[in-house]
């Protein structure tokens, strides 16, 4: 091939990657979907295809792995997508027992399309280990724990489900989004499963939707990875890089909200147009001591009741100046909502009821400015 390619081969040919063997110490993206054959017909770090495997996607995984004490993890485009393919790994048929005070989604794809798949489920009241140990049933297969739940931060005693669900042969999964892992490992108190939304803690600055699985058995592992080339709901990789980085401040950052909360939840407690904090930090909070015992910290997610009504209540949550009303939590900026105008007409959280979540602002500005709104 001596005769010189013309300008369109150029073009293409010209940009090829020259830096291959260079170290850069911050890890690249590689949105490259598809990877060079071995002449021996292997491929180099197994990579083939970025659905199958990604650089990007392989070093978020080992991390998270990590960060759970677990042999395996895996990762997806969403949370939803995350539990979507953990209740596919079940088989038609099986039962399921939920938190009656579930993340409302979940509850909702139960409801909208496993159910017409033929899995059953009761949602039960997961702080009572008798109402659990009622609801089991021959086909029960997994046992679901949300510890803190969303929205009312009730707190599931971890490692006694966990006996339980293996006594019954049952899977034990725990959504540990709003815990994170530096606050607390479920794998190490005897769950099967860890899941988290990525999009909150994980990627902590409000720009990037992912979730995560992580677990130690093999053939489980075997089961999710199957589901998660196979169905594709994989993060791309520029999702995986903003996730992995910020990971990197994962722990400066969960330690900062956890504290600002702490403070925050006590200051609120004592305020009078406050008739009630949900915050498991609380002396008052009826399972203070199983957080204590199986958390690190108590977090940074607050929910409150105002002494008020619906529209009062609502109408605070847009008043705040370091608190933005939207939803979401876990980002570096503090948010609240009114969470049951945004679960829709079949949720039960109270109508006067705000969800906090406490970001790394100066905890003294946080305080006056909930001062300055509950003067009404
Ligand atoms: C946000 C959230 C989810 C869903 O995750 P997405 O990333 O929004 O799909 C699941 N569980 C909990 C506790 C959450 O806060």
């Amino acid at each position: 091939m001596k005769a010189k390619p013309k300008f369109e081969t150029i073009a293409i040919k010209s940009i090829e990657n020259r830096f291959k063997s260079s170290e850069p110490v911050s890890t690249p993206i590689y949105l490259s979907t598809t990877y060079k054959r071995n002449n021996d017909g292997s491929y180099a770090n197994d990579l083939i295809y970025s659905r199958n495997d990604n650089p990007n996607r392989k070093i978020l995984e080992q991390s998270i792995a990590q960060l759970e004490n677990g042999k395996y993890a895996f990762a997806f485009s969403s949370g939803m997508a995350a539990i979507t393919t953990i209740f596919q790994s079940l088989k038609t048929g099986d039962h399921i027992i939920l938190p009656n005070d579930i993340y409302y989604a979940i509850k909702k794809l139960m409801q909208d399309v496993f159910k017409r798949w033929n899995l059953t489920y009761d949602l039960i009241e997961m702080t009572n280990i008798n109402a659990i140990k009622k609801a089991i049933k021959p086909n029960t297969s997994l046992i679901w724990i949300e510890s803190p739940s969303n929205p009312q931060l009730k707190i599931s005693d971890i490692s006694s489900i966990a006996k339980m669900c293996h006594k019954n042969n049952i899977k034990c999964a725990v959504d540990n989004t709003w815990a994170t892992p530096v606050l607390q490992n479920p794998l190490e108190l005897g769950a099967d499963i860890v899941m988290h939304s990525s999009t909150k803690y994980f990627g902590g600055h409000s720009d990037v939707i992912g979730g995560c699985i992580v677990l130690n058995d093999k053939e489980l592992a075997d089961k999710i990875k199957s589901i998660q080339l196979l169905s594709g709901a994989v993060p791309s990789p520029f999702d995986c890089w903003l996730i992995a980085r910020g990971i990197q401040t994962l722990h400066l950052r969960v330690m900062k909200q956890t504290e600002n909360a702490f403070k925050l939840a006590h200051f609120l407690d004592k305020h009078p147009k406050i008739e009630k904090v949900y915050y498991p930090g609380l002396r008052s909070h009826p399972q203070h001591l199983i957080a204590d015992k199986q958390q690190k910290g108590f977090g940074a997610m607050i929910s409150v009741l105002i002494n008020g009504n619906e529209e009062e209540s609502f109408k605070i949550s847009t008043k705040l100046k370091y608190f933005t009303a939207a939803t979401s939590l876990g980002g570096v900026e503090s948010l609240v909502e009114h969470r049951k105008s945004v679960e829709g007409k079949n949720s039960n959280t109270p109508a006067n009821l705000l969800r906090i979540s406490v970001g790394i602002e100066h905890i003294d500005d946080l305080i006056a400015d909930w001062k300055n709104v509950l003067s009404f």
